[in-house]
Order: C-alpha cells, then structure tokens, then sequence
C-alpha cells in the first residue's frame, strides 16, 4: 500500500471528477495497471480478486479472449459508423439475438450506451405511445421504493427518494409516484386501489425485476412481478422492466422476468450485454408498443438517435458475450456460486451489527443496520487481495459468474475477517 502513486495519477488527479464520491475526504483510487480473469492488477503489481465484476459489468471474467478477439477484428472493419441511414452487421445481428432470446414479443432493440439513457428513451417510449395513440394526460411513472433506475435527471425521478442518491434534487424534479411493491395481500390492494385512482395519469410502471440492486440489493418473489403484470393490464398502464442489473444470468435465469414467467411492455439492458468490454445498452420493446409508432405520419416516429447509437465495436462485443452464454455452461456456475456465497457468507450473520445475509443467484449479500463505512472497508477489503465496494448499508459480492470456487472462497473468507474487525 505504501508504493508512490503513478505519474500519470498526480499529474491527473486535480482534474478528473470520481463518480459517487467526495473527493476532498476520500481515499485516493487504487490505481490500475492492468486486468484479467476475475482479476484486477494495480499499478505496484497487487492482485486484486473482484468481487463486484466492475459493477456487474464483466460476467465473463476480463479480458475474455473470445470477445476480446470479436472486437479486434471489428476495430479493422468499422469501429464507427452513424446509425442514421446506415446499418452495419454488429448492430443488426445483435438486435435479432436479443428479440430471440427474450421471451415474449419483446422484439425491437433501441440502442444507447448506458443504462440510465436506456431508461430515459424506455421512458419516452412509454410516454409516446400514449400520445400516438391519441390518450392524453398519461405523463407520469409509478416506481417503487428501494429501486434505482439512474443518474440522469428523468432516471432520478423514479428512483428511491432516500436511498436513491438523489434526495437533493426533491422538489427540482418532477415529482412521480412511488409505492411499495405489492409484496403481500395488503400491499397489493394498497397498490391496486392507487392505479384505480391514477391510472388516467400514468404511462407506465417501473421495477428492477426480482432485485433492486443499486437501492440496497433489495430481493423479492416472481409473484411480485406477477402481480405487477395483472395490475398493469386491469389499469391498462405500461410495465417497463429494467433489467440493466438482472440481465444475463445474475439471478439465476438469463433474465429475471423469466422466473416469474411474465413479460413487461419494454425491457431495458445494459451492464453485462457487452460482458464488460464496452458501453451499450439497449430499451426493447414488445410488438404492442412498436405498433403504435408504426405509422404513415412522421409524427409517431420516436425522435431519438444517440450519436454513437448501436456502436459496432460494443455490438461485436455484445455479440461475442452472447456466445459465451450458448453452452449453457453459465447456469450450472450460477448455482455453484450461488451455494458457495451462501455457505461462505453464513457466518456473517453472526457479526455485530448485521442484520441479514442473503443470497440470490451471483448475488451474495450482507447487511448492516447502519451505513457502513465504504471507503475504509474498500482500503481494508484491497489489503487483503479483494476488490469489495460496499453500498450504503450492503456489503456485497456479485462475482464474475465464471468465477473459480478458490477465488470466491478468498473472497467470502476476506469479508469475514474484515467484517469481524468491525465495519
Ligand atoms: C446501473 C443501473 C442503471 C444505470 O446504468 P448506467 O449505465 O450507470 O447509466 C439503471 N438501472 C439499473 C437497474 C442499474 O443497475
């Protein structure tokens, strides 16, 4: 830990901007010379096991050879090319994939480069298609409490007013709808009796299906999303689902709609589609809402188009991850990863101040009553050969799901011992 830091980090560090971060008070960034596998290498030659897969983003492990190579390859042909009047390969290859392996109609991709701009046009989606289809006064959201859907501003309203990072802008934003998620008979009536009094003002409603992740790694039942798919069709409102977390296997089932056997009007992917490798997202809609932009008038056209809209390097990328999942391979490491957190975690439990352990999927979880110190347990975690970046009250792993049972065992073992010493 007592390595000089880089050249390249002094001469940068008054100028870049840290995400989440007050950066007078926090630590200094670890900083990074290189990755692979489930591995990351600092600049003074520490290995680092990642426990968080770069924000759910490398599901894969880095640096994988196969989508490595895809890009390469795409680099020589075309790294870019406008998405306006041009089509290319990568892009449309990709979109027919992702309509093949979502089920239901969820058929057509819109492509951007981050999850937050995959909600906003999901958003906008859902907004329009009341408009073309002449209802008018459909201009707000329902979300729930514990979710989080992103930074941008639209993202922010319809993220958890107190856990969702955005408290300072209350009363700056629109204000939507919250509700708790009809976990049980009463909340369910509660829920059913607000959409029978607001449904003439809602386009739709939004949930991160089976777990919310940034608001807490919050966990709960299929029939929640269940329940959410019949009270969106009595009231006759959208259901979006932002899958941008429980996409591509981390809960189990390549998307977590598919444990509750229901689909939502529009989905939204993003963090693992490229396996880590590059920024893309996708808002994918079903053939109900395509339909009501489908028209002579050009005036129902969505009027979108994010200048790199469906990059062909991160579509060749997505493409290449898409691959890795074909074996099929993927569903037997989640259950293994899923008993090895849980038997490794368990302990946990017994710690001062915990207040549960839980695990779904690639997920592993222990939560505290109170915040928990994120930087300090960073630096402590890192000490000990473990990338772990705690989240409000969570700490958490959500591991590469080809993850090895040594590495994860490292992992588990490390937030034992730096969880015992105090958090
Ligand atoms: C991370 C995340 C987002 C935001 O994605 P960005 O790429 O950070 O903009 C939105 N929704 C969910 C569920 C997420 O986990």
């Amino acid at each position: 830990m007592s390595a000089s830091p880089p050249a390249w980090l002094e001469a940068g560090v008054g100028h870049v901007w840290r995400p989440y971060c007050q950066m007078k008070t926090a630590p200094a960034p670890l900083p990074v010379a290189r990755t692979h596998g489930t591995r990351i290498v600092l600049e003074d030659g520490r290995e680092l096991v990642d426990g968080i897969a770069s924000w759910w983003t490398a599901c894969h492990g880095y640096n994988h050879p196969h989508i490595a190579d895809a890009v390469r390859r795409q680099l020589d042909l075309a790294p870019h090319v406008m998405f306006g009047g041009l089509a290319h390969e990568p892009a449309y290859r990709l979109a027919a994939r992702l309509a093949a392996l979502l089920p239901g109609d969820l058929n057509h991709a819109f492509f951007a480069e981050s999850g937050s701009v995959a909600v906003e046009i999901a958003m906008k989606m859902a907004l329009q298609y009341w408009i073309n289809r002449g209802v008018a006064g459909r201009t707000r959201f329902l979300a729930f409490l514990g979710g989080y859907h992103g930074d941008t501003l639209a993202t922010m309203t319809v993220c958890d007013p107190e856990e969702g990072m955005h408290s300072l802008f209350a009363g700056v934003l629109p204000g939507q709808i919250m509700a708790a998620l009809p976990v049980d008979d009463v909340s369910h009536a509660a829920l059913d009796a607000q959409l029978a009094a607001q449904a003439g003002d809602i386009a739709a409603i939004l949930v991160e299906p089976l777990v919310q992740g940034a608001g807490g790694m919050l966990f709960h039942d299929p029939e929640v999303l269940r329940r959410l798919r019949a009270l969106a069709d009595k009231h006759d409102i959208l259901l979006i689902f932002d899958e941008i977390f429980t996409g591509f296997g981390r809960t189990g089932t390549l998307f977590a709609m598919q444990a509750a056997g229901i689909e939502p009007d529009i989905v939204t992917l993003s963090k693992a589609l490229t396996g880590g490798t590059l920024p893309l997202s996708a808002a994918i809609a079903s053939t109900r809402v395509f339909e009501a932009f489908w028209s002579d008038d050009p005036g129902a056209a969505l009027m979108h188009g994010p200048t790199y809209m469906g990059n062909p390097l991160a579509c060749a990328a997505a493409n290449a991850s898409l691959d890795l999942f074909e074996d099929g391979a993927w569903i037997a490491n989640v259950a293994r990863l899923s008993a090895g957190l849980a038997q490794g975690l368990e302990p946990c439990r017994a710690l001062p101040g915990v207040v549960d352990v839980r695990v779904k999927g690639a997920i592993g979880v222990v939560e505290f009553a109170q915040a928990v110190d994120t930087g300090g347990l960073c630096a402590r975690f890192a000490e000990q050969g473990a990338w772990i970046r705690p989240m409000g009250k969570v700490v958490y792993l959500t591991p590469a799901l080809t993850m090895d049972d040594d590495d994860l065992a490292l992992l588990t073992g490390v937030m034992l011992r730096v969880l015992g010493a105090g958090a």
